[in-house]
């Protein structure tokens, strides 16, 4: 008997696929099956959160303060759009009582995953409570929104809330205290909007050009008045081509553009080629600093909170575009810019 070698392969891939598949569902129900054996709740009776970034693992302690115990997925300088859970991931999602994700296409990669988890777990997109008027849509990405609500401290708020029901579903009875925790919180970020307000707007005008390495800052752009330009899309998984940077390169020299930003958690190959490329044709732009675009500085800093993070952002940004901000910030608490 003989098959026609393509034939043969074909069928060897589509079968090693199923395997595959086989295999990580044998992997997720065995993780299940070990935790549901070994325990039931947390010993601390505190509320087990597993969240997948990191700004929304910050509003979760804010909330639920001592109450939950929170873990996020996704640490410092980890790019979402890209991230795929691991083994260790799984283990944390079946052992916890309430998992919150982003949504709105954040997690490309999870998603499948975390909302096949949903039939197993309290599983919430928290990004998704936002009324559709607050998103903003994108010529790159088709009947999707927008994820990068965080950029906007006021959207953000939203999202505070979505949290602080989550919470409050899962445990009723602490209700009043998770009010009060997130009104507190919305108190601090509400100051933060009008830092960043009050500070951006220093920023001379035609200065308000915020070129980074991928499009995460449109609700900044639209909150403060700035053009936002990313090499890449809102996604990272789409390659920069060569006609982007070149495109960019000229509108840097047309318009004179002094600074661009690199970002924590996206590799900055490109915004070294467009340095490279104003530099070729005579003129000088410098990178005005690391953002925290998609993740959070390190854990245990200010910079590694929600606060911190836009509070570095804006300072940043203003410093390098001409603006007046203060070295350390809305607060002081920033590490000091060497
Ligand atoms: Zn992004």
């Amino acid at each position: 008997m003989k098959r026609a070698s393509s034939a043969h392969s074909h069928a060897m891939s589509w079968q090693s696929a199923i395997f595959k598949m086989a295999l990580a569902l044998a992997t997720i129900s065995m993780a299940f099956a070990l935790v549901f054996s070994s325990s039931g709740g947390a010993a601390d009776g505190k509320l087990r959160v597993v969240a997948t970034t990191g700004m929304i693992a910050d509003a979760s302690r804010q909330v639920g303060g001592d109450l939950v115990d929170v873990k996020a997925l996704m640490g410092p300088g980890v790019d979402p759009h890209a991230y795929r859970q691991t083994r260790t991931d799984i283990v944390a999602l079946a052992k916890a009582d309430l998992v919150l994700w982003h949504g709105l296409y954040l997690e490309a990669q999870m998603e499948d995953f975390l909302v096949s988890l949903g039939q197993r777990r309290k599983v919430v997109a928290v990004a998704e409570a936002l009324p559709k008027r607050l998103l903003l849509s994108h010529a790159d990405y088709a009947d999707k929104y927008d994820p990068h609500v965080w950029m906007d401290p006021k959207r953000w708020a939203e999202v505070v809330l979505a949290v602080r029901d989550a919470l409050i579903s899962e445990r009723p009875n602490a209700k009043a205290l998770f009010e009060a925790n997130a009104a507190q919180h919305l108190e601090d970020v509400s100051k933060l909007a009008a830092y960043t307000e009050r500070t951006l707007a220093t920023v001379p005008a035609e200065a308000r050009v915020l070129l980074t390495a991928h499009d995460a800052f449109n609700y900044f752009g639209e909150a403060y008045g700035f053009e936002v330009l990313g090499i890449q899309g809102i996604s990272t998984e789409s390659e920069a081509g060569l006609n982007r940077i070149r495109e960019l390169v000229d509108l840097l020299v047309a318009r004179n553009i002094g600074a661009v930003f690199v970002e924590s958690s996206v590799s900055d190959r490109n915004i070294k080629a467009l340095i490279e490329g104003a530099a070729a044709k005579g003129h000088t732009v410098r990178i005005g600093g690391e953002l925290f675009s998609d993740a959070m500085g390190r854990d245990g800093t200010y910079e590694g909170t929600y606060l911190g993070m836009i509070d570095h952002n804006t300072t940043t940004i203003t410093r390098a575009l001409g603006g007046d901000a203060p070295e350390r910030g809305m607060t002081g608490a920033l590490a000091a810019s060497s």
